[in-house]
């Protein structure tokens, strides 16, 4: 399958930063890989219009799971699509932590985005405490249940591993840590959704940088990676992407 290298912005990016993306279709306008940034809200439509006829799709970082309403400050999945957006970011454990998002919310938000037509980027991942209490699989497994819709399919649906605590940190797992949950994560999609699972993309997330990109590309069942850090910059997030 082709791999994906996902960009997630988070709250970082006024105008000035729309430089880096003409930079980086500049440096990588045929990648070898499917390319996407998720920028702040503000900054969707125009990334888009940069982005339009090139490999860069656009994501959002987060949806409500209603179609529209009296949600202040929230966005609706048909709202990114008219924005620009092909993908959507969910669950990710800073909203799990900052907004006490839970998996049924998640599940419900991921719903949301597919009949809008979005792919859903639906994030798990163990704290450091979870991980040194001996639960990261059990957490995982529970994440992943209750996060992924039962309509989830290869071409809706990616999954992204991101250890809490390799998040921003400059840690990450070692590869055989990140090989034996990308494998329970296949082992447990297949369980539930039969062949097609093969075909679900698993990102790998967690203080991705080009120094260790190939090698974490390398290992089984990693199919891509969610960056944080080194998206903001084209020639970081350029070298990633050369590196899937
Ligand atoms: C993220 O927040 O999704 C992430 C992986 O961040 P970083 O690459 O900065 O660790």
């Amino acid at each position: 399958m082709r791999k994906l290298a996902a960009g997630n912005w988070k709250m970082n990016g006024t105008a000035a930063a729309l430089a880096e993306v003409q930079a980086l279709l500049a440096a990588h306008p045929a990648p070898a890989c499917d390319m996407l940034l998720c920028p702040p809200a503000t900054l969707m439509s125009r990334m888009a219009d940069l982005a339009r006829g090139t490999a860069l799709r656009i994501g959002g970082q987060d949806c409500h799971a209603a179609a529209s309403g009296a949600h202040t400050g929230d966005i609706a999945a048909a709202m990114l699509v008219d924005a620009g957006a092909s993908h959507v970011i969910l669950g990710h454990s800073e909203r799990r932590a900052d907004h006490g998002e839970t998996d049924s919310l998640v599940n419900a938000k991921a719903v949301a985005a597919l009949v809008a037509g979005l792919i859903a980027v639906i994030c798990v991942g163990e704290t450091e405490a979870e991980r040194d209490a001996g639960t990261t699989l059990d957490v995982i497994g529970t994440q992943l249940a209750g996060s992924v819709p039962d309509a989830a399919t290869p071409d809706t649906v990616v999954i992204a591993y991101e250890p809490v605590w390799a998040i921003g940190t400059g840690r990450t797992p070692t590869l055989s840590e990140i090989a034996e949950v990308h494998g329970f994560l296949r082992a447990r999609l297949t369980a539930r959704f039969g062949q097609a699972a093969a075909g679900m993309r698993l990102l790998y997330g967690g203080s991705v940088k080009p120094s260790n990109a190939a090698e974490i590309f390398a290992v089984p069942h990693v199919d891509g990676a969610l960056v944080g850090g080194a998206s903001l910059k084209a020639a970081d997030f350029g070298a990633i992407v050369a590196a899937l």
